[in-house]
């Protein structure tokens, strides 16, 4: 189990992380989204004991990586953001470089290696120089050196970022494989999971359980079915009919007192109407809908019942977010203010704050930085990357 309990981490006045709690279960795979600068990758610095945190604690399997950094961190496997390259080493050279790293035994070395590069699938790849793999094999290797000392905790930062559709698909696969284990594992022994991302699609492809962060908070954690069970506060029904938008008002009339109607036509061919309609939820009102139109004569091509997409909701709650976090720097603006007034000659404070603004902006870790070259080879195995 990973205890993450009210975790901060300030630059300057800024709070890249603020307050943030939760607990990981062994069997699961979480995923952790948030947009760029939400505070992920700090957050996954610190549970693996890579950076400190300004308060807080993380707790794995009871173990403080604050108190205890040696025992906790040898539990956890962990794929950073922008992972250490050593292009002039081969595949193997370097999983053996890592093994040492981590303290592996000498007898245990060879076993690992062989482990991590069998689930990782980098058997014909072990003496290739790392240089020469694409983005997609060098994430297989990311991916199997954090295997590497059989951690049960693997905590994996953006492990799809930059990759080709078919590579994420494959990245996708090996996570997933990751925490099925025979049953000779005790369940509480059962490895975690957790991998970050900005973009829902992938983290509800292999995720059981979603955390979403904005601005340093964690905003929500439960399952994709609840999610969408929980945002789904109104029954919206769709309906393009063959008719003119003032005919399908009509039709309808009998509607206007419990669902707001929304036209929506332009994108329609000649003649076609479209009709937002929506209900409070549970209205089930489908097919009192298909025989008032029927009844009146109206051709319709669709009728559909619409509901939240899990990236629709995660838009909404982060603009949510953006909107509180906006409020709650206005607040602080104004007390810093407050603050400055009443220490007129105190003029020194506010330029280190820009100071610190600045090289906050600096620090932001850069995405989808540029490929390096790739082998022709590796072309036609599977990293058709530009
Ligand atoms: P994410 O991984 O979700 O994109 P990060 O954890 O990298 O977000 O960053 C969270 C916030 O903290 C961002 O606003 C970022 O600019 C800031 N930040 C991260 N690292 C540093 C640093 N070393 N110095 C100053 N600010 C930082
Ligand atoms: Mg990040």
């Amino acid at each position: 189990m990973i205890e993450v309990k009210n975790l901060v981490k300030r630059y300057g006045l800024i709070p890249a992380v603020d307050d943030i709690s939760f607990t990981l279960h062994p069997g699961k795979i979480y995923g952790f989204l948030g947009p760029n600068g939400a505070g992920k990758s700090t957050t996954m610095n610190i549970m693996t004991g890579y950076i400190a945190p300004t308060g807080g604690d993380v707790l794995i399997n009871e173990c403080s990586i604050l108190e205890d950094p040696e025992e906790a961190k040898s539990y956890i496997g962990y794929l950073p953001e922008i992972p250490p390259v050593y292009p002039d080493m081969t595949v193997e050279e370097y999983l053996r470089f890592v093994t040492e790293l981590k303290g592996v035994k000498r007898d245990e070395r060879k076993k690992q290696i062989d482990m991590a590069i069998n689930r990782t699938r980098l058997n014909d790849y072990r003496r290739r120089l790392i240089r020469n793999l694409s983005k997609g094999y060098r994430q297989r290797v990311g991916l199997a050196q954090a295997l590497l000392g059989n951690p049960q905790f693997i905590i994996l930062d953006e492990p799809t970022v930059g990759l080709d559709p078919r590579q994420i698909q494959e990245i996708r696969r090996l996570i997933r494989e990751l925490v099925i284990t025979d049953d000779t594992v005790a369940p509480e022994d059962k490895p975690v999971v957790l991998l970050s991302s900005h973009i829902m699609q992938e983290v509800s492809a292999v995720c059981d359980e979603i955390l979403i962060i904005a601005h340093g908070r964690l905003i929500v954690m439960d399952t994709p079915e609840n999610l969408v069970a929980r945002y789904h506060t109104q029954d919206v029904y769709e309906i393009e009919a063959r008719t003119t938008e003032e005919n399908l008002s009509e039709v309808l009339a009998p509607f206007k007192e419990m669902a707001t109607f929304e036209f929506d036509s332009n994108d329609m061919p000649e003649g076609v109407s479209k009709l937002r309609l929506t209900f409070a939820k549970g209205a089930d009102v489908a097919e009192v809908l298909f025989k008032t139109l029927a009844k009146a004569g109206v051709p319709v091509r669709q009728l559909r019942a619409v509901v939240p997409t899990l990236e629709e909701i995660f838009l909404q709650l982060v603009a949510k977010a953006d909107e509180e976090y906006a409020a709650r720097e206005e607040e602080r603006m104004k007390e810093e203010n407050r603050g400055n007034a009443s220490s007129e000659e105190d003029k020194t404070e506010e330029t280190a704050d820009d100071a610190e603004d600045t090289s906050a902006e600096e620090a932001a870790p850069e995405e989808d930085e540029p490929n390096e070259e790739t082998s022709d080879e590796e072309e036609k195995e599977g990293g058709d990357e530009k």
